[in-house]
């Protein structure tokens, strides 16, 4: 882990809230809807899509889970209203997967349907390694009433592999990213170059079984992969897309618009902004390093 990374965890307790809430601002929207909406309209203006993600995870009472699917409800309605050009993310464990697997599909069936009703979209975020195989499964029982759902993937997990065996038969439509927990070794790649390499193996795959693939990824090599597969198997702008974080890499964001490539950015919103940041900053030495470089005014590496 490089220097900087180690010397910004072992800093964090100490950094101030309104520090944290200065690097956090320009990767959230804001803490209400109407911050998420104003953003979406702006990115939509730009050519560019969207997907609305409320902040929260590891949530483990049920009375905030079920305040979450009402506020995904009206996140769906409220796209509808605004005619915003966004589908929605959904974190499992913010919707009671630690309460209960069957209290978990209750509550994202309930936000499916609604977005059926809409003609809209959700995917299921993919948590750490201990939510894997609920969260697959979670899609894959809910998939098979509606299918306007989706579920993200990680290269950097060795499993992967074979995750992709059973959903390529189905066509899913599957965010692929790298992964952002810290994983173990034993399950997870620790290299750049092999996460890259199965990120473009994993992708291949799934472009060739005709699965929709979110291509969510800010790294330019990962990028040209892609590109270099796509080109492979002569697709047309809509059968994938390239998903990036909101904040992050607008620079090459531009670029692949402007290639005619479709861009969905994902916008998360909410009160819960600073456990979220916080954590993320803990669990992952890289964003932590990203920040530390902000604070310090240098160019990320
Ligand atoms: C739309 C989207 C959805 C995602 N959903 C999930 C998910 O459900 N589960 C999951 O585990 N992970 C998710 N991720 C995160 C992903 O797994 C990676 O951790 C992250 O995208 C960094 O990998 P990279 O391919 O962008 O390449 P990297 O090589 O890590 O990054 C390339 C460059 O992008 C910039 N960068 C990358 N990430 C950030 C950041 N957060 N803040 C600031 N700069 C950054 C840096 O400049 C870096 O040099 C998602 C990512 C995207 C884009």
């Amino acid at each position: 882990m490089e220097l900087i990374n180690r010397l910004t965890i072992g800093v964090m307790p100490v950094v101030p809230k309104s520090f944290i809430g200065k690097v956090a601002s320009r990767y959230i929207a804001g803490e209400k809807l109407s911050d998420a909406v104003t953003e979406v309209k702006s990115l939509n203006a730009n050519g560019a899509v969207a997907t609305i993600d409320l902040l929260g995870e590891d949530n483990i009472d049920p009375d905030h889970s079920r305040k979450v699917t009402e506020t995904y409800i009206e996140i769906l309605d409220v796209i509808e209203a605004e005619k915003l050009d966004s589908n929605i993310s959904v974190k499992p464990t913010d919707l009671g997967l630690q309460i209960g697997y069957d209290f978990c599909k209750e509550q994202i069936t309930r936000i499916v349907a609604h977005a059926a009703a809409l003609d809209n979209f959700l995917r299921i975020d993919i948590e750490d390694h201990t939510c894997t195989d609920d969260s697959i499964r979670l899609y894959k029982e809910i998939h098979d009433q509606y299918d306007n759902i989706g579920i993200a993937l990680q290269a950097y997990l060795r499993r992967t592999i074979d995750d992709i065996k059973p959903l390529m038969e189905t066509s899913a439509n599957i965010r692929l990213c790298k992964g952002i927990y810290v994983e173990p070794r034993r399950i997870s790649y620790k290299n750049r170059s092999i996460i890259i390499n199965n990120f473009a193996l994993l992708l291949e795959e799934l472009l060739k079984a005709k699965c929709y693939v979110g291509i969510a990824t800010h790294c330019e090599e990962t990028v040209w992969h892609a590109k270099r597969i796509i080109y492979k198997l002569g697709l047309k702008p809509d059968e994938y897309e390239f998903q990036m974080l909101l904040g992050v890499e607008p620079g090459l964001r531009d670029i692949l618009i402007e290639e005619g490539h479709k861009m969905r950015v994902y916008v998360p919103f909410g009160e819960e902004w600073y456990p979220y940041s916080t954590r993320r900053l803990k669990e992952n030495p890289a964003i932590a390093g990203y920040v530390m470089r902000d604070f310090l005014g240098l160019r990320p590496a």
